[in-house]
């Protein structure tokens, strides 16, 4: 088998965990497989490197910043294939470059475009585990890139995609996908599996445990994804294609993310070409907006209030600012402290009263709803930021999530 298999930052976090992983590499090895090995930097050291940067100046220069951020996955990648050599083991890292994953030019935040496998083919048919350093690619003009935090899943699920391998493994701190973020709703429960449309949903609903970009990868190179954990042994949580016998509830998972800053134009002429406006000047810098609400027309004048990732809440905020001035709103104003919950599921769309019902739970808990938008199978509320983890708890019990479907039936 040809087995890609990806560990985070904490599984690489020093020394130790590295020779933990080189161990169960090679007990994999043992076994005949071709192993293509993806890397995270050690935890913290991102934000480190991040940080240093940040304290030069307060936008530097992206792709120096994508050079710098890079060196974390390329020390942990030479730092496992010297691990595994040493331990008898023949390996060989391959970094972003030398690996041709080859992408855009959106430094910070670039797309893989096409992985010329090439050098990676040869070296595993020499027989050697190849260890390629995650979230960074290249550019067609040699340029150093990364593909946005998290996105050592994406490296690992592109790889895995590009050389047809037959899984791909995602080892991380938690030994699944959860109902829920275990880190803070103590009765969320592990999922055996979860269909690839659920889990981007997820994904880009706050569940970090898989960056969305690997998701959309894997859905559309029918890529199955194990998440494992890299401390214990376990099933894991496969993500994979829709089957008949999953588990059907109302709502698969809860999820929840604290990283939006949420910005308001006030008094904006009511008139065509006004919201086309606002949102070129934010696509036009890049920048994802997530839900959108127009209050309704007082006096020809309507408020706009729309949600962007906290990173690029301050350049939003000055872009509408500009484009305030412009269309002659009154003011624009900036709330960091919100957090969006959501709930997810296939179910929903076989289900009714599933918004009702997730309203009624946040009313109940005392919870002001500040913006709402939905799809077909997710409901997402924006409310203030200290109620974000009662939000995910309150709701995570109302939809028998506690206990789960099968207990349930019984
Ligand atoms: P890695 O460094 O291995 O990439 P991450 O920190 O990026 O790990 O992702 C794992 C984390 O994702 C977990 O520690 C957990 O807190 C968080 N997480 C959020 N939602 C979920 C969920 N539904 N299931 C599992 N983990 C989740
Ligand atoms: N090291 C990068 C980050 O912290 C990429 C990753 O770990 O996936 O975001
Ligand atoms: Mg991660």
């Amino acid at each position: 088998m040809l087995i890609v298999q990806k560990y985070g930052g904490t599984s690489v976090a020093d020394l130790e965990r590295i020779a933990s992983i080189a161990k169960r590499i090679i007990r994999y090895r043992e076994e005949d497989n071709d192993l293509v090995i993806v890397v995270s930097a050690m935890a913290g050291e991102t934000d480190r490197l991040l940080n240093l940067a940040h304290s030069i100046c307060k936008f530097p220069d992206e792709r120096e910043l994508d050079v710098l951020v890079s060196t974390g996955e390329q020390v942990v990648s030479a730092l496992l294939a010297i691990t595994l050599k040493n331990m008898l083991c023949d390996a060989m890292s391959l970094l972003g470059h030398q690996a041709r994953i080859i992408t855009d030019s959106s430094h910070t935040k670039a797309r893989i475009s096409r992985i010329e496998q090439d050098l990676i083919v040869s070296a595993l048919n020499k027989g050697k585990v190849v260890v390629v350093p995650g979230f960074q690619g290249v550019d067609e003009k040699g340029n150093i890139t990364t593909l946005g935090r998290g996105g050592s899943d994406t490296s690992a699920v592109a790889l895995a995609a590009a050389l047809n391998a037959d899984v791909c493994e995602i080892y991380t701190d938690v030994d699944g996908v959860y109902t829920a973020d275990p880190n803070i709703c103590e009765k969320a429960r592990r999922l055996d599996r979860i269909s690839f449309e659920e889990m981007l949903e997820m994904a880009s609903l706050g569940a970090k445990v898989l960056q969305i970009r690997s998701v959309e990868f894997a859905k559309r190179y029918n890529v199955p994804i194990l998440v494992k954990s890299s401390f214990t042994d376990g099933e894991g949580t496969l993500v994979c294609k829709e089957v008949a016998d999953m588990e059907r509830m109302e709502v698969t998972g809860v999820t929840y993310n604290k990283n939006e800053s949420k910005i308001t134009v006030s008094k904006v002429p009511d008139k065509p070409g006004i919201a086309s406006h606002i949102f070129t000047a934010l696509s036009d810098a890049q920048i994802v907006v997530d839900v959108i609400v127009q209050n309704v027309s007082r006096e020809n004048f309507t408020d706009i209030t729309f949600t962007v990732a906290n990173a690029d809440g301050k350049k939003a905020y000055k872009l509408m600012e500009e484009v305030a001035g412009k269309v002659g709103a009154e003011k624009v104003a900036i709330d960091e402290n919100i957090a969006k919950v959501s709930i997810v599921g296939l179910g929903m769309r076989s289900h009714a009263g599933v918004a009702s019902k997730m309203f009624s739970v946040l009313a109940k808990e005392g919870i002001n709803i500040e913006a709402i938008t939905t799809s077909e199978i997710k409901i997402s509320c924006v409310v203030e930021k200290k109620y974000g983890e009662l939000a995910v708890r309150a709701l995570h019990t109302a939809f028998g999530l506690d206990t789960g479907a099968v207990e349930e039936e019984k």
